[in-house]
């Protein structure tokens, strides 16, 4: 009887990116694949718990639909029937203490329609004056990165990066615009700098490539998932045990050692040998992991620094929701409150709403509410309950919500968002570089190819191929 060809594979971190990668490497023949996850579940950033009877995502709650990869993973792994779209996606931005429409036609915070903007209200005329004088300052030409909000700042005005640039990306990265990559940000606008002779025109061209792809594809630009977001994880690892893969939840990596061709994976007193490993972990874990076997890679990746987050999530009576309209609403820092954003669930996700409806006998509204920014995180300090009040005490003054609750729950996510900082393509690349002296070995997750779930799906896909294409360049085939 033929040997069958084995190749063992670990893939560190069970978060939605590490069980991407075991999917997809289950579908390469003779493939074993081994996840180690450190926490007692799956998922990461993929949590769900009860709120009121009635069960809310903790941190992401919605995916993009206007690339494949998510909706198709959740297809794949049974989810068909619970994929859903927004109720309602027009969101606000409070500006001189009032809830304005976001104006339609935003590119990253970049506006396109000007009349849009200005019947707003969000900008001062002052402010909307400032940015015809984009067309007058010659041709960006961009070839290098730059950070978004000094150059959006340095072509429209600063009032656009601080009315409209900064809620937006704060609600993706909570990151400083000052210090983030516009070629991270939006790649497409950056590419369309090279060629435009202004910012106004290349974010309209922009504009009307993303609405060409969008209408190409067809269809609303998020959905969520009936039951949560929560259950694409806990969905794959169900798909990924089917197929023969082995999860290790509750066992932490704690060292990774180039042994003989192969990769020893540490966990505790314990060590096991592995012909490739795809490292899905945040970006500091995997510095840690890596130094002693890729000094380099590993200097360049501890230096992503991260932006901790809470998201408060309260259920108030529904009497209560006469008052929300629409989605919810972006707060930027210069209104001096503490939240930065907040979703009306409810509003926003009709199985939701439904839940609510029948777990209390008079029905309540559920709402979620970020706070924490990069470089800014004194208002993490508050411990839950002065957070809570917090965040209160902001949506009475804000939208009039009565302070009173009917639950609350408070979820810390610390150094949960990675910053990329202007030059993080390169920086990655760097990275990636270094371990080609390492095969077997690839980067995947949030830290290096977007924070989204879409990417984060891409990013491990990817660095499955890479593991595999490694062992069978090096002549790593087969093993009994
Ligand atoms: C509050 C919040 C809201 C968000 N909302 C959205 C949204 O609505 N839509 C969207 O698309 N994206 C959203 N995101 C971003 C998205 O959820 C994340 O970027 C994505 O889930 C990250 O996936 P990941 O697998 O790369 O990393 P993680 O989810 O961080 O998973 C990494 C896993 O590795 C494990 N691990 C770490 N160290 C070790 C070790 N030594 N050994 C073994 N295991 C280890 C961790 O326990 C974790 O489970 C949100 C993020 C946050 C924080």
């Amino acid at each position: 009887m033929a040997t069958p060809v084995v190749r063992e594979i670990a893939v560190i971190g069970g978060g939605i990116t590490g069980l991407a990668a075991a999917q997809a490497l289950l579908e390469e023949p003779g493939t074993v694949v081994t996840v180690f996850e450190a926490d007692p579940d799956v998922g990461g950033k993929l949590r769900a718990s009860e709120l009121a009877g009635v069960t809310v995502d903790e941190g992401a709650e919605s995916m993009l639909a206007v690339r494949p990869e998510a909706t198709g993973l959740a297809a794949a792994v049974g989810l068909r029937p619970s994929i859903v779209h927004p109720v309602t996606q027009t969101a606000a931005v409070l500006s001189h203490g009032r809830l304005r429409p976001l104006p339609p036609g935003l590119v990253s915070g970049v506006p396109t329609d000007l009349r849009a903007l200005a019947a707003s209200g969000v900008m001062s005329t002052r402010g909307l004056l400032r940015l015809p004088l984009d067309q007058c300052l010659g041709r960006p030409r961009l070839t290098q990165d730059v950070s978004v909000g000094e150059f959006v700042g340095r072509r429209l005005g600063r009032e656009v990066v601080d009315r409209l640039v900064e809620p937006l990306l704060a609600g993706v990265y909570a990151g400083d615009p000052d210090q983030l990559s516009l070629k991270m940000a939006n790649p497409s606008l950056f590419r369309q700098l090279a060629r435009d002779d202004s910012l106004l025109a290349a974010a309209a061209a922009t504009r009307s490539g993303s609405a060409v792809t969008a209408g190409a594809r067809r269809g609303p630009a998020f959905a969520g998932l009936r039951g949560g977001v929560a259950r694409l994880a806990a969905k794959t690892a169900d798909a990924v045990r089917a197929g023969g893969g082995i999860i290790r939840t509750g066992t932490a990596v704690d060292r990774l050692r180039r042994v003989r061709q192969r990769w020893e994976v540490h966990t505790g007193d314990a060590a096991r040998e592995f012909d490739g490993l795809v490292v899905a972990v945040p970006a500091a874990q995997a510095g840690a992991l890596l130094r002693t076997s890729a000094p380099f890679a590993a200097m360049q990746i501890a230096a992503i620094d991260y932006a901790s987050v809470a998201v408060v999530t309260l259920a108030y009576p529904s009497e209560e929701g006469a008052k929300l309209e629409g989605s919810g609403f972006l707060v930027p820092p210069v209104e001096g409150y503490s939240i930065k954003g907040v979703t009306y669930a409810t509003n926003k996700w009709e199985w939701l709403a439904r839940d609510a409806r029948s777990s209390s006998p008079r029905g309540m509204v559920i709402l979620r509410a970020s706070l924490g920014r990069y470089g800014d995180a004194a208002v993490l300090e508050h411990d839950d309950a002065e957070l809570a009040e917090l965040v209160r005490a902001d949506l009475a003054s804000i939208v009039g919500l009565a302070p009173r609750t009917l639950a609350e729950r408070v979820t810390r996510w610390d150094h949960a968002l990675p910053q990329y900082r202007v030059g993080h393509v390169e920086l990655v690349q760097r990275a990636r570089d270094a371990l080609l002296d390492a095969p077997g070995v690839a980067l995947a997750g949030a830290a290096y190819d977007g924070v989204g779930i879409a990417s984060c799906i891409a990013s491990g896909r990817q660095g499955a191929r890479k593991v595999v294409r490694d062992l069978i360049e090096n002549g790593v085939q087969a093993h009994a």
